[in-house]
């Protein structure tokens, strides 16, 4: 579903944010992306949803090279990828609604169809009784579930969260994880990058490590408890 083939990045000269990096994830995979601050973690993130592109190397998302695909086609490949950030990004003069809605009224979907898969991603997230609130007014794990609401709403077939719990005490990022676990058992492909240590033992999932830009653990998850 995402191969890279000797993708390097530099965003200047002679400095390599990712040097080399080969790799094939498929459907359905739940990973672990770990390693450093620094170590390459969201530049590997943002090159398969098309923020950056590769100095060298190809990234095929569902066999399709993304580097062929021109700007203005883009959204069809960010429909596909849900994205969630250590800091939430949610706006704070909407409600938990509305946030989770936004991606779909950009979208121009009916009014119902958006009530519908808002209330079930609320529903999966646990977070229905807050819909009304506004961001300010839940707690920080709460906003991150509405983040992932978010993400999951267009019914996307991979998601990446860059430290999505980051900001979260180990209780809630526990928590955090098992709430990707679930949408991972609906056939989401999920990426998450991570350098908590409790949650890459605790999960026992596949885990790839970044050192100075490099691939240098790709580790199954059974080897990797
Ligand atoms: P991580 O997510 O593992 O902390 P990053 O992918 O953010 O690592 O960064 C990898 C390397 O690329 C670092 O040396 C960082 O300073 C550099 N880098 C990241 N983004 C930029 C940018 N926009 N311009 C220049 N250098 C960058």
């Amino acid at each position: 579903m995402i191969e890279l083939y000797h993708v390097s990045k530099q965003y200047v000269k002679n400095d390599y944010a990712l040097q080399d990096v080969n790799l094939s994830i498929q459907k359905g995979e739940l990973i672990f992306l770990t390693g450093a601050s620094g170590a390459g973690k969201s530049t590997l993130l943002k090159l398969i949803f098309k923020e950056e592109d590769p100095s060298k190397g190809q990234i095929l998302i569902d066999s399709q090279n993304i580097n062929l695909i021109p700007k203005k086609h883009l959204y069809k490949l960010r429909r596909n990828i849900g994205i969630v950030f250590q800091d939430f990004k949610l706006l704070d003069n909407r409600t938990v609604y509305e946030n989770i809605a936004i991606p779909l009224m950009v979208r121009g979907e009916r009014k119902s169809m958006i009530e519908r898969k808002v209330n079930n991603a609320l529903t999966l997230v646990g977070l229905k009784h807050r819909k009304n609130y506004i961001p300010l007014h839940i707690s920080g794990g709460e906003q991150q579930r509405v983040a992932i609401a978010r993400a999951i709403v267009g019914n996307p077939k991979i998601i990446v969260a860059d430290e999505p719990t980051g900001n979260l005490d180990t209780d809630l990022s526990v928590e955090i994880i098992k709430i990707f676990e679930r949408i991972n058992a609906n056939g989401v492909t999920i990426i998450i990058a991570t350098h908590d240590k409790t949650l890459l033992q605790m999960f026992g999932k596949r885990i790839l490590r970044l050192d100075k830009g490099r691939l240098v653990t790709d580790r199954s998850g059974e080897a990797a408890r």
